[in-house]
């Protein structure tokens, strides 16, 4: 076993004990490691499978490990239960929530369908498993319009996300949108003028943004896509130089994939005064090794949580 003072900086040597620790605690209890894209590089590189939100919904719902170790956000947990009910998820920091996803709860949601009884409810899977309970789909950065333009109703309530919201809006003109005013406060914090003074400095450079990112910012992109659709884009177009807007956690990925770009992210304090996701980042080895050896942080929902809360998850995995 592994001792660990938690909280401390772990040095080089550590890291790699840790690392081959956890992987070999997941072999030893069938468990399978999933982090997203936002996770502290150390964590993504002991996951069996690093991706965004629409692909970890993919993997944990397919999966026949007997535990999933989720290092991601509450939302993200959640998402892996209710799509694999079955499986023990860990969480390994419970306090490691969505700031966005808490910008709406399901009361809210019930009373925007009592004033729009014919509209369908659309939520960002950035949502509590209750607010996924009373939507009618759900629908991920980069599946979003595909999924709105095949749905029936003329008026959609898109929630919680204003950014997507109005990006989705914008491509399905012939449907009126009810948007919720949540944000993500990371990519929402990012300027266009902070955007168009990169471009400066870096003329021959391609900007591509995320699209919880402010429609000004939208506007200057030559590229607006999901994480994954981020990294297809930067790694594979004909710039040697992407200004990527979108949270830094994205570069460990992007440098595995083509290190021989220049990748160039926005410097800017963010709402924790940081560049990056706070609470994605909360999620830490010594954090995850603890979770897997002791199998706490075990994320528990109600029966008819999970029931409701999967067919709006199953109807996007259907459209999309
Ligand atoms: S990046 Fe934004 S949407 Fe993603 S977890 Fe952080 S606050 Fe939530």
């Amino acid at each position: 076993m592994v001792k660990l003072e938690v909280e401390r900086e772990l040095s080089h040597k550590e890291i790699k004990e840790l690392q081959e620790e956890i992987r070999r605690l997941a072999e030893e209890k069938n468990a399978v490691i999933l982090a997203h894209y936002y996770q502290r590089p150390e964590v993504q590189d002991i996951a069996h499978f690093v991706g965004d939100s629409l692909e970890l919904s993919r993997k944990a719902s397919q999966t026949d490990a007997d535990i999933i170790v989720f290092c991601g956000v509450r939302f993200m947990c959640e998402t892996a239960k209710i799509v694999n009910p079955t499986k023990k998820v860990l969480h390994p920091n419970p306090e490691s929530g969505c700031p966005m996803a808490d910008m709406i709860k399901a009361e809210d949601v019930l009373r925007l369908r009592e004033k729009y009884p014919d509209a369908e409810v659309v939520a960002y899977v950035n949502t509590t498993a209750e607010v996924k309970a009373v939507s009618d789909v759900c629908v991920t950065s980069a599946n979003a319009i595909k999924v709105v333009s095949k749905l029936e109703s003329k008026r959609i309530i898109f929630i919680p996300d204003q950014a997507l919201g109005n990006w989705v809006k914008k491509h399905i003109p012939d449907k009126e949108f009810i948007i919720w005013q949540g944000f993500c406060p990371p990519h929402f914090e990012f300027t266009a003028r902070e955007v168009l003074k990169l471009k400066e400095i870096y003329p021959d450079a391609k900007v591509a943004v995320h699209p919880e990112c402010h429609p000004k910012v939208i506007e200057i992109a030559d590229f607006v896509g999901s994480t994954s659709q981020i990294i297809n884009y930067a790694t594979t177009c004909d710039s040697n130089r992407v200004i990527v807007i979108t949270e830094v956690g994205l570069l460990h990925t992007l440098k595995k994939k083509n290190p021989n770009k220049e990748y160039i992210f926005p410097q800017s304090m963010n709402y924790c005064g940081t560049v990056y996701c706070c609470t994605m980042k909360a999620i830490t080895l010594p954090k995850v090794y603890e979770t897997l050896l002791k199998e706490t942080n075990e994320v528990v929902l109600p029966e008819d949580i999970i029931q409701r809360a999967r067919k709006p998850i199953e109807r996007m995995l259907e459209l999309s």
